[in-house]
């Protein structure tokens, strides 16, 4: 991606990363004890320790004094990217067809058949489906949705925080936006009420935010929540893409595992080269 559209444009950002740990669980111990094993394994890519422990700097409350840095990880502002790429691929002559819903694909044995929502049929050689966490519709991989929740504070003056920041395994992360603070997750709440496609946040995850928001990372500080909102991601047991033919002339690059900006494109180039 970065090759692509250029670090500029996607307004790229080396902060690296940060795993807070809950005062509750053994957590931080089990991952610190296993930190010069995982660097063993990342130093043939990074060719330098990727993880290391650092202090608490930024005033969380409620959390280890101690958490895990990343050095290398990178934030990049998502909608400059969407707009990079659109204007990329327009200039390549790709047609975008926005809000029209394919309801069916048949595979033959030259082509395959695509009927739209309102009845509409045509017939094309090749077709990837790219639909992630909605692809259960037409594939029966195991891909299931996963709703993330998300809210973003209204400007904060003098914020200190930057990078991206992860806690209880992954399950919230937040990241400043400029001087704003981005924050999500809470799926392992309601894991069963959150494996769905409807774009509605829940009082029970939003609250947890806020609170959450409130009483670890911002406990000294007045904020306001400017604009809540969700998307769906999509997950299966293993947290490994599915690139693969389904049926003659059907393909399918789905299954992104909520990692799907970071490892988009090289799935991306990786369906096309399987097509071609
Ligand atoms: C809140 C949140 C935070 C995330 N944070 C990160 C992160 O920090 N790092 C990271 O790497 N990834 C992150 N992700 C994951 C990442 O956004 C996804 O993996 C990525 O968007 C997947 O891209 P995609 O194009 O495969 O699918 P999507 O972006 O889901 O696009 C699928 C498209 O298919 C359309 N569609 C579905 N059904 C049909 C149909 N029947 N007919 C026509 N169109 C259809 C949908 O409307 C949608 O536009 C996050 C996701 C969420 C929701």
């Amino acid at each position: 991606m970065r090759q692509n559209l250029g670090d500029a444009n996607l307004d790229y950002q080396e902060n690296g990363s940060f795993e807070l740990f809950s005062l509750e669980d053994d957590l931080f111990q089990t991952c610190s004890d296993k930190l010069s094993y995982v660097n063993q394994l990342l130093q043939p890519i990074f060719k330098e320790d990727v993880f290391s422990v650092t202090n608490n700097s930024f005033g969380f409350k409620n959390i280890k004094e101690q958490y895990v840095f990343n050095q290398f990880e990178g934030q990049i502002n998502t909608g400059k990217m969407m707009a990079t790429l659109l204007q990329l691929v327009h200039t390549l002559g790709v047609k975008i067809v926005n809000n029209v819903e394919v309801k069916d694909c048949v595979s033959f044995e030259n082509g395959a058949e695509i009927t739209l929502k309102d009845g509409f049929r045509f017939r094309t050689a090749k077709v990837l489906i790219t639909t992630n966490g909605f692809a259960s519709q037409f594939l029966e991989e195991d891909v299931k949705p996963a709703r993330a929740q998300v809210l973003i504070t209204k400007p904060i003056q003098n914020l200190h925080i930057k990078g991206t920041f992860h806690f209880d395994e992954g399950y919230y992360y937040f990241r400043n936006i400029d001087n704003r603070i981005l924050f999500g997750g809470g799926r392992n709440l309601d894991f069963k009420a959150e494996e769905t496609t409807i774009m509605e946040t829940s009082a029970l995850i939003q609250e947890k935010l806020e609170a959450l928001l409130q009483s670890t990372i911002l406990p000294n500080t007045t904020f306001e929540i400017d604009h809540r909102w969700t998307g769906i991601m999509g997950v299966g047991k293993q947290k490994k893409a599915i690139v693969k033919e389904v049926s003659p002339n059907v393909y399918c690059g789905v299954r992104l595992g909520g990692m799907g900006v970071a490892i988009g494109s090289l799935v991306g180039k990786e369906l096309a080269e399987l097509v071609l």
